[in-house]
């Protein structure tokens, strides 16, 4: 049978990055507009999945965003997850399509949940409160896999990446996720001579970073080969401070002023490294070191999003 991979999300970082690396192996990817098919409208979804007949389905779209917007969206957080995950498992069913790949978070496990963390963390303990809205809506989603692999065999896995940067982020400062907001505000302070730049927190939080075009190659891998009950991280193998984070993006960069920590913003879970060492035996590994990665990514900001775009 012909292959047609739908990945759901397509426009969005994860999604995109998944798409490129599809069509880089020549496969047959299909997707569909956010104009055309709303993900939270139940019959819709269902409609266009037998209309288009999926082979398999990459599950990336997500309401995502920081940690101010999670804990000031939680309705829409928490509305929108389900409601787009619950339409396009249960729609996948009842198409016909047998394999589908669903993305989740590191934010999934307990705040203080054992350093590195394993997938057998999940649901030992309470969640960091900033997030817990979409951390529900996730768990759920690997959940609803799981069901739907018992009672009706299935093949549906999960997938859990670390934090995430690269081309086709959110660089929108109220609800981004650190690694973007950073890098716009130290490419505007740059651009406008600004001698501080404001940093959230204490600056202490820990956090993994992984390159999505790293995390893509890994979704790939597991929608040919992984097929377990049990979700599966995908996490780079390092953590860094915020502050160390900080420091590299403004090398990066080239901002040369001070940092200012912003101490009445929340620093949300105090560390939350992954183990991946199940994907590692899997024979996956990050490939994108932390610095080459942070640069292409601001390659990439200063050609398609900095308005006031400088040589860099
Ligand atoms: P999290 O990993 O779910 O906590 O999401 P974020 O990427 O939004 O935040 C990670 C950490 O970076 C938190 O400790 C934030 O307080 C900190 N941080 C520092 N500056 C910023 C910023 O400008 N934007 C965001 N979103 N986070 C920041």
């Amino acid at each position: 049978m012909d292959e047609r991979i739908w990945v759901a999300g397509h426009r969005g970082m994860v999604g995109s990055a998944i798409t490129r690396r599809l069509q880089s192996e020549g496969r047959n990817v299909i997707s569909v507009d956010r104009s055309v098919l709303d993900l939270r409208q139940q019959d819709e979804v269902e409609f266009w999945l037998r209309a288009n007949q999926p082979t398999a389905i990459i599950f990336a779209a997500a309401k995502v965003g920081g940690i101010i917007a999670n804990s000031n969206y939680p309705a829409d957080f928490i509305y929108d997850n389900l409601a787009i995950q619950t339409n396009v498992i249960h729609g996948a069913h009842k198409a016909g399509v047998d394999r589908l790949v669903f993305l989740g978070s590191s934010c999934i496990y307990p705040k203080f949940a054992e350093q590195p963390i394993k997938e057998s963390a999940l649901l030992t303990g309470p969640l960091e409160p900033t997030n817990e809205w979409y951390a529900i809506a996730k768990i759920s989603g690997i959940m609803t896999c799981q069901a739907y692999r018992k009672q009706h065999g299935r093949n549906y896995v999960s997938v859990m990446p670390c934090n995430l940067y690269g081309p086709n982020d959110n660089f929108n400062l109220e609800t981004s996720h650190v690694m973007p907001a950073l890098m716009r505000k130290f490419h505007e302070a740059k651009v406008s001579g600004a001698k501080e730049v404001m940093v959230w927190g204490t600056g202490t939080p820990l956090r993994e970073f992984l390159h999505v075009d790293d995390l893509a190659k890994g979704v790939v891998w597991c929608l040919d080969h992984y097929n377990d009950y049990e979700h599966i991280n995908c996490g780079a193998g390092f953590d860094v401070t915020i502050r160390e984070l900080a420091e590299t993006v403004g090398r990066v960069v080239g901002f040369t002023g001070d940092l200012v920590f912003d101490t009445s913003k929340p620093d949300g879970t105090p560390r939350k490294i992954m183990d991946s060492s199940r994907m590692r035996a899997l024979g996956w590994k990050p490939e994108i070191s932390f610095e080459e990665g942070i640069a292409s990514t601001y390659r990439w900001y200063l050609e398609n999003v900095a308005p006031t775009a400088v040589a860099a």
